[in-house]
This record gives structure tokens, C-alpha cells and sequence, in this order.
């Protein structure tokens, strides 16, 4: 069977794809780091629908902890493959450049951008040896637009939208599509603390976006109507910037 690994599924935006590739009928792997509730919760969630969900617990910073995971996951299941990536884990730790720590640079960087190159390096090879793969990298507005007080989130999502194009065209021969996907604001955790009045004045939409309708765009890259879409970053940001 083809599985799909979300990063980042127990809660937010991870959560909500791990929920719709699962009704789209696609066995599911959900990682996260800490939150084990909050994953076993998802799990819950899918297979009460009639889905299939795994759980599979590392950093997506850590390499070994990565390989360890995949080499478990691979030994329990001779007869499968990752077949869809969706690289969505992330965290912000917002900070005006002057006063940024090294830490807080670091950090960002290590889940958003390292986390991207470790998985997916490590998933590539079936991909492109099995000639079917789907890539779809959590991007951000930020990645694209800039946000002061974000220079750190912003660098590391700008390079993940610089490292889906050329990703996507060393493995398109292979058949292996790699499209980012750049929410605005959405309703999660990850925004819960922001002054959500006043940003959604600036919203054309005048609303932050729910998990689910990022979910519906991955869902639609992940499947075969997609299959000639790569390299490409697709906002969803109720208008804020285009
Ligand atoms: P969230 O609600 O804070 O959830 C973050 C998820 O990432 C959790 O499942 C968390 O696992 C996981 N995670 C964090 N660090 C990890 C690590 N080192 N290894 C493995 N898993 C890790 O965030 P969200 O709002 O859903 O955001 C998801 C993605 O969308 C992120 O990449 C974010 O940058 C991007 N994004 C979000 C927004 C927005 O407005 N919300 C906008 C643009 C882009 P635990 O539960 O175990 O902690």
C-alpha cells in the first residue's frame, strides 16, 4: 500500500491533511514530537471514519532519530511505501533581528529547513526508484512576502520555496512532484496568540483560514489530477498578498 507521512500531524494545519488524505482513502502516518495525546487523538479521529492512521514519533531535526523511525516503520511494512510526503512540521520564534538569539535563529531553522532536507532525502530514493512520489512542502506568506519580527521563519521558508523548484527538477523525470504550499494566517495553535481582530481587518476575506482548507489543496497535490504540477508554490492567504 502507498502511505502518506504528514509531519507535524497531531495538531493545526498536520493535523487537518492527515485527516482529508485519510477520507481520500490513502493510509496515513502521523509524526509528531511531544504531543503524544494530541496524535493519538488524530489517529482516533481517522480510524473511527474508517481510515488507516499510524503514528511515528521523531524530530524532524534530528537525522538519526529520522532514520531510526523510517527503519522501524520500513521493517514492519515489507509490502509498503511512502509514496506522498507532506513536510508541514514547523514553529515560530518570533523576534526582532537586533535582538534575535542564536538559539531562536537556529531553532527555526533546524525544524523548518533542515527538517525538510533530512525526510525528504531520506524518502526520495523510493520515490524516484518506484517512479511515484508527491512532495508538498508547508511553506508561509512569510516565506514569500517577508514579515518583520520573522526574519528567521521568513529565511527559512523562502528556502524551502527556492528548494522546491529545483527539487522538483532534478526528480521530475522520475515522475516525482515537489509544489509548496503558503498559508496566510490560519486558525492553530501557532496563531492563537496573535491579535487576530485587528490582523483580520487586513485580510481582504476579513478571516483567518481554517486547517482545513489548506487541507484541501494538499489533498488535491497529492492526488493524480495533479500530476503535472511541480515547482510550484500556491498561496492561501484569503488575499492578504498575491
Ligand atoms: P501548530 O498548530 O503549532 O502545530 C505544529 C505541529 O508541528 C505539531 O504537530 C507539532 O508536534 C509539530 N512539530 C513541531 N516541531 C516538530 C519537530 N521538531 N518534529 C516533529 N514535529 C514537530 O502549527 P500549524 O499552525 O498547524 O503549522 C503547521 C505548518 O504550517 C508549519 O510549518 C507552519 O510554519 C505552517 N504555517 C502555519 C500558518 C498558520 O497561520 N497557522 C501560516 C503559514 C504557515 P507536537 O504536537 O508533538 O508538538
Amino acid at each position: 500500500m502507498k502511505y502518506a507521512l504528514v509531519t507535524g500531524a497531531s495538531r493545526g494545519i498536520g493535523r487537518a491533511v492527515a485527516l482529508r488524505l485519510a477520507s481520500d482513502g490513502v493510509p496515513v502516518i502521523i509524526n509528531y514530537v511531544s504531543n503524544q495525546a494530541a496524535a493519538e487523538a488524530t489517529q482516533a479521529e481517522i480510524i473511527a471514519a474508517g481510515g488507516v492512521a499510524e503514528l511515528l514519533r521523531f524530530d524532524v531535526s534530528k537525522p538519526q532519530e529520522i532514520e531510526d523511525a523510517l527503519e522501524r516503520w520500513e521493517e514492519g511494512h515489507a509490502d509498503d511505501y511512502i509514496g506522498i510526503l507532506v513536510n508541514n512540521a514547523g514553529i515560530r520564534q518570533d523576534n526582532i533581528m537586533v535582538f534575535m538569539l542564536n538559539e531562536q535563529w537556529h531553532n527555526v531553522l533546524d525544524t523548518t529547513l533542515n527538517g525538510f532536507f533530512y525526510i525528504t532525502r531520506r524518502l526520495l530514493k523510493g520515490m524516484m526508484t518506484r517512479r511515484d512520489g508527491r512532495i508538498i512542502n508547508m511553506a508561509s506568506l512569510s516565506g514569500i512576502k517577508g514579515m518583520p519580527g520573522q526574519v528567521n521563519y521568513s529565511a527559512a521558508k523562502g528556502a524551502v520555496i527556492a528548494a522546491t523548484k529545483a527539487l522538483a527538477q532534478e526528480v521530475a523525470p522520475r515522475k516525482v512532484t515537489v509544489n509548496a504550499v503558503a498559508p496566510g494566517f490560519i486558525e492553530s495553535d501557532m496563531t492563537a496568540d496573535l491579535p487576530v481582530a485587528e490582523l483580520k481587518k487586513m485580510v481582504p476575506l476579513k478571516r483567518f483560514g481554517r486547517p482545513e482548507e489548506v487541507a484541501a489543496l494538499v489533498s488535491f497535490l497529492a492526488s493524480d489530477a495533479a500530476a503535472y504540477i511541480t515547482g510550484e508554490t500556491i498561496s492561501i492567504n484569503g488575499g492578504l498578498y498575491s
